[in-house]
């Protein structure tokens, strides 16, 4: 394939579309940088619109006072709280959490291009050309060849840390000592359901009934119950129930044999309706599976500091915090059945810190990494990886690629007050 250098040079170049992608691009580029955004599908979102990842996860806490009233308390603010006030104000969210889909594709356009950043669809990374411990240029193959593209600073947005290894950054798979990620799941979408019956009906298809269809070998489906959500369109439900284990998200074939194993789990469900006859679901039709099978968990940064779970259960007040959170420690058995939860008490929650999104200087100076693969072991990961987190991350990334290029100065270098006072001034809460 023919490979052209062009003579674009931006001073950040982001990987990946995802939330994550979209906050670093916009808050780089209402910092006054010129912004590459590379994404490898046609549209923005990330897991929200390739695995139809849905609704946010709940990015508050509810803090008491002396009296006895109760607040909530939101965590996740400045660029997720502009996406949500968004939707809200187009009718395109419930609650804060449960978006449509499209409207949000079509605001994260918006936002981008509204900020002044560049994007390229259907480009997927594939090669890093880098001096010493710098990043000089990516190349992304595209429907015109192999592009290459000059930049300043880098930030990795990939979910699976592609950039990172395209840059020779080490990285650590899954959990330790076996490297298991957290199971795939591929999201699908449920038409011509009577809603109502449906839930009334809870007791029949999360209970005894589901069980005895499933012990009976009906399905290969090694999740302990049904995860259905109720998705904001007339007789529209999500699931976000198909669970693959054992496989390894970054390897192509797994990634296959993933997508196969999930359409049929997927296809097992509808069967389960069917002759169970559960109620409201009579006339139900599947309406599409995601494009993409969703990826929980697979490479994460080994980078300056690796936050751990327990990190996150002592509520660690980092110097350096550019983001905070508080979902639970939500790890989906990444060998067979059963979910595990650690949940944080009302009124705590943890932070991230800076170092976490940085590489070792050693290994690359101008390369940061925001999303679900920041520097993380398994048990933090299961709770920083939610959209609502992964947004704020991203957007702190964008504003430290920034001010590292202001300041001149390797991105672990870059003046973490600086960072942090841009983030509050932006609206971000960074947890300290
Ligand atoms: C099944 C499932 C259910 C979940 N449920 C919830 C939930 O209910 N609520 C919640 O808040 N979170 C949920 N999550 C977690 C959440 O969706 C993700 O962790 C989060 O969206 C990750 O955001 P990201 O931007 O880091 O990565 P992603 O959203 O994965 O975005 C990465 C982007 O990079 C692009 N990309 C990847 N590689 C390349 C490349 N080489 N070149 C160019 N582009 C590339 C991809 O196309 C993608 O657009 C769930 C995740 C899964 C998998």
């Amino acid at each position: 394939m023919e490979q052209t250098r062009t003579d674009r040079r931006y001073d950040v170049i982001v990987a990946g579309g995802g939330l994550t992608g979209v906050a670093a691009a916009v808050s780089a580029a209402r910092l006054g940088k010129t912004v590459l955004l590379i994404e490898e599908s046609g549209c923005l979102g990330g897991a929200a619109s390739q695995a139809l990842v849905f609704p946010f996860m709940p990015y508050w806490t509810k803090t008491t006072d002396g009296a006895g009233n109760t607040e909530k308390f939101v965590l996740s603010r400045g660029f997720l709280e502009e996406i949500v006030r968004d939707l809200e104000a187009g009718g395109n969210i419930l609650r804060g959490t449960a978006f449509d889909t499209e409207a949000l594709k079509l605001l994260l356009d918006r936002k981008v291009t509204g900020a002044g950043a560049e994007v390229l669809f259907h480009a997927t990374l594939c090669g890093v050309e880098k001096k010493e411990n710098t990043v000089v240029s990516v190349s992304a193959v595209t429907a015109a060849g192999i592009l290459t593209f000059a930049g300043s600073r880098f930030i990795d947005c990939t979910g699976d840390a592609d950039l990172a290894v395209l840059a020779g950054v080490p990285t650590l798979l899954g959990r330790e000592p076996d490297h298991l990620c957290q199971p795939m799941t591929l999201c699908f979408r449920v038409g011509n359901v009577d809603k109502k019956r449906f839930f009334e009906a809870k007791p029949l298809w999360k209970g005894e009934l589901y069980d005895k269809w499933k012990a009976a070998g009906k399905t290969s489906n090694p999740r302990e119950n049904v995860l259905v959500f109720d998705y904001p369109a007339e007789g529209v439900l999500h699931f976000n129930t198909t669970r693959v284990v054992k496989l390894d998200p970054t390897d192509p074939f797994d990634l296959t044999r993933a997508e196969m194993e999930a359409r049929k789990q997927a296809a097992e469900l509808m069967s389960f309706f069917r002759e169970c006859e559960i109620p409201g679901t009579e006339k139900a039709e599947l309406l599409y599976t995601a494009p993409s099978i969703g990826v929980r968990e697979s490479r994460m940064l080994d980078g300056e500091y690796t936050l751990t779970g327990k990190d996150l259960r002592a509520c660690t007040r980092f110097d350096d915090a550019v983001a905070a959170g508080n979902y639970d420690i939500d790890i989906h058995n990444p060998e067979g059945s059963g979910t595990s939860h650690y949940y944080f008490p009302n009124g705590t929650w943890y932070t991230v810190p800076y170092r976490a999104l940085i590489p070792k200087i050693s290994d690359c100076r101008n390369l940061i990494v925001a999303g679900r693969c920041i520097s993380v072991d398994h048990e933090a990961q299961a709770s920083i990886r939610i959209m609502p987190i992964c947004t704020t991350l991203g957007e702190a990334a964008g504003v430290a690629a920034s001010v590292s290029l202001d300041e001149d100065v390797p991105v672990q270098r870059a003046s973490v007050g600086r960072i942090r006072k841009i983030l509050a001034e932006s609206g971000a809460f960074t947890g300290i």
